[in-house]
Order: C-alpha cells, then structure tokens, then sequence
C-alpha cells in the first residue's frame, strides 16, 4: 500500500466520523436489547453493550456493565439486538451479461456499471448487511470499488472480494482463463498482484488445475474459493480449498455409479443442474464420503438456494412479492430476464427444476447437521434476497437460531474474521442491526431492521437507500 493512500483513508475516515461543528459521542451504549450475539449462546434478555470508537468494549446484563459517563445511550428495549449480515456471495461490482458480437465469435461479456454497483451497496445497508464477499467480478473494478468504500468515499458494507474467475478458456470473456497448472498459478499471481482478498475458482477446472490455483492463493495467504463441477466436492476439500458456492454439486463422479454416464450424457440448459439432485442418493458412500471431506477440511459454503428458487420459479412473475425487484436498478432486471430467457426452458423444464428444488434444500440441511458451516448469500445483486435466503433455510428444517448464525458468525468463519465481525464480543467491529421483532420466533423478522450500526454509527436503515427508494413506497419498476 502506498504512502499517499493511507493518507487518503485517515483524512477520509475522519471526515466521516467527525461531521463540521459537532463533537463526536465517543462511547454509545445500547441499552435494553434482547442480544442474539451469533454465538451459541441462548439470547440474552435486557443486554448492555459499550461501544467506544467503533468497538465493542463491554458486553453484559444491565447488573453487570455500567454506563459510563458521558456515553450516548441508545434505548433498545423490546427489541433485538445482532451482529451485521454477512452477506457471502453479493456481486458488488455488478454489470450485466451481454451477447459480443463483435469478433470473429460470440461470446459473452461482462458489462460493469459503475452507478447501479453504488445504489446497490447502499441499499445493501438498508437490508443490515454490513459485510459482504464479492465472489467474482471484473479485478480491477472490483478491487477500486472496495478500496472506494473502505476509504469512506462510498457508503456501503465492508467488501471483501475476488476478482474474475479462474476458469477453464472458454467464450466467456470475463473470466481470468487457465488451461495448465502454470496458468492457474500465474492467474492467482495476477490476482494477487491487483489486490484481491481470495481467489474465485469455476466450475470448468479440473482437480489437477484447482490443486495448483489453491496451492499458489494459500503461498499468497489468500483463502480460495469454488463455484464447481468437473472438480467434485470431496477432491476440492482434499485439495484444501476453503469455502465451495452454490448448492449445485453437479459432479457426475458424487453420483451413484449406474447413474453417472446418463447424466454425463443428458446435460443441457442449465436443467443439469437440477437433475442431479433426481439422480444422487444422499445415502450412499459418495455423498457420505464428500460430507466427511468437507467437515475434515472445515470447507464453509454459501448454499445461494435463492438463486435456484429464481431460475426455477422464472416462469411465473408474481411468484415473489412486489417489493422484491425494487432494490435493483431497474435496467439490470431488463437484462436479467434476458440472460434468463436464454435459457430456453419450456413449462416441463420449469416444472422439473420446481421437482428437485425440495431435494436441494434437503441437502443443505443435511450438510449443516453433518457439521458443514454454512454460509447466506444470494447470488445476483439483489438485498432483498439475502432474507428470503434466510427463510429457505428456515423451511429446509434448520432451526432459526443457526440460520442466523449462519448468517453473521459463519460468515466470519468463511472469510477468517472472526476475531472482528460476526458476532457481539468484546474486541469485535460494532458491525450491528437491531430488529423490531424477534427473529427466532418468525426469521422474517429479520426484515424489521429499526437501525444498522458501521462501526459504532446508528442510522436508520431508510438513510442508507438510494434516492429512488427513499419516499417508502416501492413499486414494481
Ligand atoms: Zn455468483
């Protein structure tokens, strides 16, 4: 890092945190909270929590943690009190796909824009995230857009983020191309040299080329991370890869072995994805000795169940609530629909992939209680999602208190920031959203956000959200 940048981030941060003429309350206390604290613990009824400069300092029960004096206090009773989302697999630097046709064969590119990427992080916040992973996008954008928000110039979550993927040479001209184990080094050395935090790895490298590319992030002291298929899931925790995206396992070789060349042989419009789940038996040796890799390899994953649920519900466009476009700038969804329609699918494909979707959520439920730590993210750039993430969650039969853990303290699981965000100790970021409602009792509560702490500072979520969508009533753009 260069001199005149952290120059830059100290004047800038300051800027923030002293506005003109108005003196700094260095010590907040918040103040009668139920604390769900993303640990283990049980909540904790009437909670006192000492922030100072940005930190939490003390937490306890009002006999135990004392104001100090002079702190601001921030009454909280009656309602709950969380560490910030984690928001694991958001597309922060987002762009849309589109159809190149330019050279002497199409492919697809990856358009970025700068403008929708800031509403995004905004409206980010307004939903409690106040950390996300960026699992791929365009490296030196990705890596500027980061540095932007870091420094205080942009409002939004704490971003932790990869750059292109790493991905087999195909007619995608996003991805950062590796077709030997050399190339895959030499892409993770690119990569590291532009800045980002872990390395993104996708589903056309073979296991010879994820061992190299994990290899070559950890010589970096990067954490790598898959979105596979030719590379099963048991091979890539063998290889020490850290955190798998997506539910999709899609590996023939995790099939039952009868069942593995049809569906080699049947893959088409992205409905493989889907079929896989009709064809492997959750029982069997395969998948048993993948559960027993990855919880050895502590393998964290983002199951983005929600992004399934939207391509297999894409059919029917009163499916989710009206409210839930609103949050994307309104020619993204244009282009969206799209890439969707691309695909091709008729009503019995859409009523195939809608047959499976009941499998996919049984096994993140079967690999939370085989001790995978799961992780929230939605795919897409949308905020609204990472909620109803957390309600397919809830309805795959896992209890609501780990949901929420899963969405705060495995995240910092995921990312190896622990000893700062995810949960409400002593020594964490005052990285905080407070509920109206309890969110064990109902996990939608979990969009009743009465205030975001970033770093000790309250705000009303509404504060955060981008002009358009500050007047409070959203309508379907
Ligand atoms: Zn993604």
């Amino acid at each position: 890092m260069s001199i005149p940048f952290v120059v830059r981030a100290f004047v800038t941060s300051l800027a923030v945190a002293l506005p003109v003429g108005v003196l700094p309350a260095q010590t907040l206390v918040l103040r009668g909270a139920t604390l769900i604290d993303g640990t283990a613990r049980p909540p904790r009824p009437d909670a006192v929590v000492v922030i100072r400069n940005g930190w939490i300092t003390a937490v306890g029960s009002a006999a135990e943690v004392a104001v100090p004096r002079g702190a601001r206090v921030l009454d909280l009773r009656g309602q709950y009190l969380l560490p910030g989302f984690i928001e694991m697999h958001g597309h922060v630097a987002i762009g849309a796909w589109e159809i190149d046709s330019s050279g002497s064969r199409r492919s697809l590119r990856y358009a970025y824009d700068e403008a929708a990427s800031q509403e995004l992080t905004r409206s980010q916040l307004a939903f409690g995230i106040t950390t996300v992973r960026n699992p791929a996008a365009p490296t030196a954008e990705a890596v500027s857009l980061r540095n932007r928000v870091r420094t205080g110039e942009l409002p939004g979550p704490r971003i932790i983020t990869s750059g292109a993927p790493i991905d087999a040479p195909s007619p995608i001209s996003a991805i950062d191309p590796a077709a030997t184990e050399a190339e895959a080094r030499a892409a993770v050395d690119r990569q590291a040299a532009a800045g980002v935090d872990f390395v993104k790895l996708y589903a056309g490298l073979d296991s010879s080329l994820v061992r190299a590319a994990v290899d070559q992030a950890h010589r970096h002291g990067l954490r790598a991370v898959g979105h596979l298929w030719r590379t099963s899931w048991t091979d890539a925790a063998e290889a020490g890869i850290d955190g798998i995206t997506h539910i999709i396992v899609n590996n023939a070789k995790l099939l039952p072995p009868a069942a593995r060349e049809p569906y080699e042989t049947s893959i088409r419009n992205g409905l493989y994805m889907y079929e896989w789940f009709g064809k492997a038996n959750f029982d069997g040796p395969e998948i048993a000795e993948m559960m027993r890799a990855l919880v050895a390899h502590r393998v964290t994953i983002d199951p983005t169940l929600v992004a399934f649920e939207i391509t297999a519900w894409h059919d029917q466009p009163t499916f989710y609530p009206v409210e839930a476009d609103s949050f994307v700038p309104p020619s993204f969804l244009k282009k969206w629909a799209a890439m969707n329609a691309l695909r091709g699918w008729s009503a019995a494909d859409y009523a195939k992939a809608r047959s499976y979707f009941p499998r996919m959520l049984e096994l993140a439920r079967r690999l939370h209680e085989a001790g995978v730590p799961l992780t929230v993210g939605v795919d897409g750039a949308n905020p609204w999602l990472f909620h109803r993430e957390l309600e397919l969650l809830v309805a795959a039969g896992i209890p609501p208190a780990d949901v929420l853990r899963m969405a705060t303290h495995n995240g910092g699981i995921g990312l190896g920031l622990t000893s700062e965000i995810g949960s409400v100790e002593v020594g964490r970021r005052a990285d905080l959203v407070v509920l109206s409602a309890d969110p064990i009792a109902d996990i939608r509560n979990t969009r009743k956000i009465s205030w975001v702490l970033q770093g000790g500072r309250p705000a009303r979520p509404a504060a955060f959200l981008p002009e358009r969508l500050r007047a409070g009533r959203v309508s379907r753009p």
